[in-house]
């Protein structure tokens, strides 16, 4: 099989910035007009991408967002922890500025830093199981567009998204 390539970090962040603009309006483009395969797109370009990404090379996600957490997730997660549902809430959750559950602290407590791996991966809430989202039925744009600075793979799913629509995008 072959290796997947490594992240480099510093390449990532400065093109995220430089394609700021072209991508803001790539996304307010493709929101308003939403063409009719996206999906399907996004979701080919997902497996591409994934293919070739090495997850454990990066930990992005779980060291800059705090996930959402539901009540099934605290149920099972609380559970596996030896915890009652209310000390596992009380020490590992809070409430955001859009009302929601979710880890008060990031880098996630539950990320061993050594090696980017999820010390309760088999448990973990189900937003950190589709993260990034661009494999789900109906892809958010607006989820995406956010995350093309949070994850290296929704990034290059972009630069390739892109590629696929951007005339068509420019001539409705
Ligand atoms: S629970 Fe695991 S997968 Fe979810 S943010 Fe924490 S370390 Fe990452
Ligand atoms: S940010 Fe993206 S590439 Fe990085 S670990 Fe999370 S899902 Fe994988």
């Amino acid at each position: 099989m072959e290796e997947k390539k490594p992240i480099d970090f510093h390449q990532y962040r400065a093109n995220v910035k430089k394609k700021r603009f072209e991508n803001k309006k790539f996304f307010d483009n493709a929101q308003r007009k939403r063409p009719k395969n996206i999906d399907s797109h996004i979701q080919d370009l997902h497996e591409e991408v994934f293919e070739n990404t090495n997850c454990l090379d990066c930990g992005n996600c779980c060291k800059t967002t705090p996930s959402m957490v539901n009540n099934r997730d605290v149920k099972r997660i609380a559970k596996y922890l030896g915890l009652t549902q209310g000390e596992f809430s009380e020490k590992y959750l809070a409430v955001d500025e859009d009302d929601d559950t979710v880890f008060r602290i990031t880098p996630c407590v539950f990320l061993d830093k050594e090696n980017n791996e999820c010390t309760i991966y088999e448990v973990r809430p189900k937003a950190c199981r589709e993260y990034p989202h661009t494999d789900e039925h109906k892809v958010s744009l607006d989820i995406m567009r956010r995350n093309v600075g949070v994850c290296p793979a929704v990034y290059q799913i972009t630069e390739k998204l892109k590629r696929v629509y951007i005339d068509e995008l420019k001539k409705k």
